[in-house]
């Protein structure tokens, strides 16, 4: 296999490559990644599972109803996130990218709760809630 693209978490003990281009590049600004990452904004790069391998041992998980979040167990860097309602489907934080400038964001997720000191002058579609339909949700904006 050949890895379109590399990333991994600070300390270099989760490494993981795609075979593929993304599907999907977005800023989420829902409380639930606000947590995960500590950081305002939290932006992602979305893959298909299957293309996606992962190599060392550090790589730990926390779930939380539907949302998995997997991090570094050595350095805690974020690293994605799975949700069971999109199977096949993996989200890695834009951050973990080794180069994360080629990722440029398509759209906004989740603005209804963006904080209010926050401004991102860019003409990007703005979502309300999700901008990924989940098919029990039904709410996508
Ligand atoms: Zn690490
Ligand atoms: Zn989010």
């Amino acid at each position: 296999m050949t890895a379109a693209h590399t990333g991994g978490c600070r300390c270099g003990a989760v490494r993981f490559e795609a075979s593929a281009e993304p599907h999907h590049v977005s800023y989420c600004h829902c409380g639930d990644c606000r947590r995960a990452s500590g950081a305002p904004v939290s932006a992602f790069v979305g893959f298909i599972t299957e293309q996606v391998a992962f190599t060392g041992r550090a790589l730990k998980m926390f779930e939380n109803g539907p949302v998995t979040r997997s991090f570094c167990g050595i350095c805690g860097s974020p690293i994605a996130y799975v949700d069971e309602r999109l199977a096949d489907h993996i989200y890695f934080m834009l951050g973990a990218m080794d180069m994360p400038a080629y990722f440029k964001p398509t759209h906004h997720a989740h603005v209804r709760e963006q904080l209010p000191f926050l401004h991102m002058p860019d003409d990007l579609p703005r979502h309300l809630k999700t901008s990924v339909p989940r098919p029990s949700d039904g709410t996508q904006s």
